[in-house]
């Protein structure tokens, strides 16, 4: 399988706070994975390094076979947050066309998007006046709109009711049978075990834990296992 991320021997450390100590991690087109582990394990850590926000200190960090910090990288990457606000002055139609003009693409290629989210018909309201569940659907938009080859996501779903989760990942299976891989964290393990084909357990920086979720269900230590809600 090809892989749209590769990571290799990546330490970070934040003064004399070791958090991610030696990690490797690849992620390949088509593939979801899940990161799952307790607050302070180096997640957001590493999803900051993947995604370019923070310069890697060691090890190697690939996105379909580039750096990241390079801004021809960056455009095969999609971002997803948990919760992101949005100015409060934006629609949504001009979010979604700037990220099209950003990833260098026509201002005409946000409408096939909108219309895949289920968002045309909100595209003259501002996102601030979004529910949880259509803004969340507004930044998958927004991150799909330059067709990446690696989205990658950080608690996307926080705060959405079951159909709107439903919804969201519907959309994520749709991208992934067109190659997209997937990088997401969540401290849900059933929704990790319902959407990701791998899940990746770190703690204290190092991956404790690899498999399918088949095979890390029941095997996980309690303390990895933060929220259950549905
Ligand atoms: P959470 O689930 O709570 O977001 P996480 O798994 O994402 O946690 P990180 O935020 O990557 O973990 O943190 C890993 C370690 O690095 C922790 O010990 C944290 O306190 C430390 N850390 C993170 N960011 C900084 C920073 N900017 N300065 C100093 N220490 C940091």
């Amino acid at each position: 399988m090809t892989s749209v991320l590769e990571v290799q021997g990546v330490r970070h450390r934040y003064g004399g706070t070791v958090a991610l100590d030696g990690v490797d991690l690849a992620v390949g087109a088509g593939e979801c994975v899940a990161l799952l582990g307790p607050n302070g394990a180096g997640k957001t850590t590493l999803v900051n390094l993947v995604v370019g926000l923070l310069a890697r200190q060691e090890g190697s960090v690939l996105v379909a076979g580039g750096d990241p910090r390079v801004a021809a990288t960056r455009r095969a990457l999609g971002v997803v947050q948990q919760s992101l606000g949005f100015p409060t002055t934006l629609k949504v139609r001009e979010l979604v066309v700037g990220a099209a003009v950003r990833a260098g693409l026509p201002r005409s290629a946000a409408g096939p998007v909108l219309a895949e989210l289920g968002l045309s018909e909100l595209g003259g309201r501002r996102a601030v006046k979004l529910s949880g569940g259509q803004r969340q659907r507004l930044q998958l938009a927004m991150a799909l709109v330059g067709s990446p080859a690696l989205l990658v996501m950080d608690e996307p779903t926080v705060g959405l009711d079951v159909a709107a989760r439903r919804a969201f990942w519907a959309t994520v299976a749709d991208r992934r049978s067109r190659g997209v891989g997937v990088l997401v964290t969540t401290h849900l393990i059933e929704e990790s075990a319902t959407v990701a084909d791998r899940v990746v357990v770190v703690d204290k920086g190092k991956v404790v834990a690899s498999g399918t979720p088949d095979e890390l269900i029941g095997l996980l230590p309690d303390r990895t296992v933060i929220a259950t809600t549905a």
